[in-house]
């Protein structure tokens, strides 16, 4: 998923990772909207679509983030779309997240807790 604030290559001053869409709002939307508040830039990567989520289809789930993305006034916001439920810190992933780091060149990152009940988000803290 990109969303509307991802036309222009921007550099980043936050750059928040989640497993899955709502990870972010449900960890940090807070922190997202104070830093924007002080005038920084701020952007959040989905690593999943969320789907194997039980709740909701993909198509919901995007929806939802990018309404997320006008509340909080992200910068950007995209989706790696890996696999749900399967997460590999392996290098096709760790490229992706390469990839947007480079890209954005952010001067704070946030991540997922490296140790979690959900499988997905501490293996998205060891790709963060
Ligand atoms: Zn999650």
């Amino acid at each position: 998923m990109r969303c509307k604030y991802n036309l222009f290559l921007m550099k980043l001053d936050v750059l928040a990772f989640g497993a899955h869409p709502d990870d972010v709002e449900l960890g940090c939307a807070g922190l997202l909207l104070v830093e924007k508040a002080n005038g920084k830039r701020v952007g959040i990567i989905d690593l999943t679509q969320g789907e194997l989520g039980s709740r909701g289809t993909v198509e919901t789930r995007e929806k939802e983030a990018l309404h997320a993305a006008e509340i909080l006034q992200l910068d950007v916001r995209e989706n790696l779309k890996m696999k749900d439920g399967f997460l590999q810190n392996d290098e096709i992933n760790q490229l992706k997240i390469i990839s947007v780091i480079r890209k954005y060149k952010p001067e704070v990152i946030i991540c997922n807790a490296p140790e979690d009940r959900h499988p997905d988000h501490g293996k998205s803290a060891q790709l963060g």
